[in-house]
């Protein structure tokens, strides 16, 4: 058959991990097997996920998510 080169070519196995989304945070790109936080299609890397949490949410936002309920004491 005249295409041998190119099953060669296809055989080769890409070492790369594949790219599974983009972190919401710094935009890079999140590759299959790093520890990330994922919500509603939402990806964020394990280390970005505090300082994404602190500019997304206000903090009654966060309260509430976490069960807290706002008071004055
Ligand atoms: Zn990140």
């Amino acid at each position: 058959m005249g295409y041998d080169g190119e099953n060669l070519y296809l055989g080769i196995d890409e070492p790369e991990p594949k790219i599974v989304g983009q972190c919401a945070y710094c935009r890079e790109d999140i590759y299959e097997g790093t520890e990330c936080f994922c919500c509603n299609g939402v990806l964020v890397h394990t280390e970005c996920f505090g300082d994404y949490v602190q500019d997304e949410y206000s903090e009654s936002e966060l309260a509430g998510a976490l069960g807290f309920e706002q008071k004055t004491a």
